[in-house]
């Protein structure tokens, strides 16, 4: 096959001159997955029978992202393509990361390490696919198989559990029974593992397009018991059927609306999304946000600036949580009213700030143009050049910068 895509492309000379010294190379793990369903492919990852050193003797120019598992960056054309040993990795104890790496000079080695069927295909540098586990017939039925048997896989693994479902919930894939089952047995495990890791998969899960028929495994097999915070059985259920008409389209968007459909106060959101450790950027749309969609039918003087903050995220959530379309025309039509809808459309910026010296470059800044943007948004000053200048005059000319 010569018309692989062109992320492949632009490997092949890499693949190539690894094949040439000896070395087999392979396309692998989720570029060669999202090639054959015809999905966006992201990082092209790449296996080799070479090692880190050998690696970085053939290439002139690489960096060490990862060799401690045998992951080598080699720079080509100012693009990076990550090589990686063939590996194996033995004993779990801790059920969460291997103990050791071993590198290995055999590709089978290496797929059958790997998670699932489906992720488990590798593919030379002319688009020949490598098949040893039955992915291709998995791809074409839609199916997530643990490659192996799955209660040891995720026994070695728990976070595998949550990638079952996170495959299933973007690509609409059934999983199947056996590995269902051990997911089933196993899933208390998922109490070991490292809340950063299950809250990626878990939010790329709830980001899917089959999210609701995922989130419903989730409740049904008691995963949702093991995850950090807690959310009830009533809001689990609303959240679903949300998700079967509604896809989220921003982390964001996931943590407002599973919070708006919580009974849970300001402090205890907080608490929940701590024990779910997000970011403050996160935590702080959240509590912006969550009360204003709550409320939305009741309050008549809604907090402007908040509305037109955060304008995006909460028209979603108003989507998702399917408020009344009028609802949603009044917050649209409050936006509409507003004089600006960015901080760009302010009739002065950054620079006249400084052209005028009411305030130097640095920290205060950021301060000043917020000011006016708020002053301007809730219509206390008029968008106009005199109308701010005078303001920011007042306000910020007198400060020591
Ligand atoms: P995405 O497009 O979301 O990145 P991906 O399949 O590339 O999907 P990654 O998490 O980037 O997923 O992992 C790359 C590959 O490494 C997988 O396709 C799989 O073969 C293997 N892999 C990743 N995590 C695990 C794991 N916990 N256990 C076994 N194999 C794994
Ligand atoms: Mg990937």
């Amino acid at each position: 096959i010569n018309t692989l895509p062109q992320e492949f492309i632009g490997a092949q000379p890499i693949l190539k001159i690894l094949t040439r010294a000896g070395f087999e190379a392979y396309f692998v793990g989720g570029s060669v997955r999202d090639m054959l369903l015809s999905q966006v492919i992201h990082d092209v990852d790449i296996a080799s029978s070479a090692f880190p050193e050998e690696v970085k003797f053939l290439f002139e120019k690489t960096v060490d992202t990862g060799i401690q598992h045998g992951t080598v960056m080699v720079l080509d054309h100012g693009e990076g393509y990550e090589i990686t040993t063939f590996r194996t990795e033995s004993t779990y104890t801790d059920f969460r990361r291997p103990d050791s790496v071993t590198f290995v000079r055999s590709l089978s080695e290496d797929l059958k390490r790997r998670d699932f069927t489906i992720n488990a295909l590798a593919m030379t540098l002319d688009g020949e696919i490598v098949d040893l586990f039955g992915g291709l017939d998995d791809i074409k039925n839609g199916i997530i198989r643990a490659v192996g048997d799955a209660e040891t896989r995720f026994t070695e693994d728990a976070l595998r559990m949550m990638r079952a479902l996170r495959f299933s919930a973007q690509l609409g894939f059934i999983i199947e029974a056996d590995t269902q089952k051990g997911l089933i047995e196993l899933v208390p495990n998922l109490e070991k593992i490292a809340v950063e890791r299950i809250r990626v998969e878990f939010e790329k899960m709830l980001m899917g397009a089959s999210a609701a028929n995922s989130l419903k495994i989730a409740v049904q097999d008691k995963v949702m018991l093991y995850l950090p915070g807690h959310i009830g059985q009533w809001e689990l259920s609303l959240i679903i059927s949300d998700l079967e008409i509604y896809q989220a389209n921003h982390i964001v968007v996931v943590w407002c609306h599973l919070l708006t459909r919580s009974p849970l106060k300001i402090q205890e959101m907080t608490h929940f999304m701590r024990q779910w450790k997000l970011s403050r950027d996160i935590m702080k749309t959240v509590i912006a946000v969550v009360p204003i969609v709550r409320q939305i039918e009741n309050v008549t003087i809604l907090d402007l600036y908040t509305v037109y903050s955060y304008a995006d995220v909460l028209l979603e959530i108003l989507k998702i949580t399917d408020v009344a379309d009028k609802t949603i025309q009044h917050v649209r039509s409050i936006l509409k009213m507003l004089p600006i809808t960015q901080s760009s459309e302010l009739a002065i910026n950054g620079s006249d700030l400084i052209k005028l010296g009411i305030v130097q470059p640095g920290p205060r800044m950021g301060h000043a143009l917020k000011a006016m943007e708020k002053a301007v948004v809730l219509s206390e000053v008029s968008n106009t050049p005199e109308a701010l200048t005078s303001f920011a005059k007042e306000q910020f000319s007198h400060d020591k910068n």
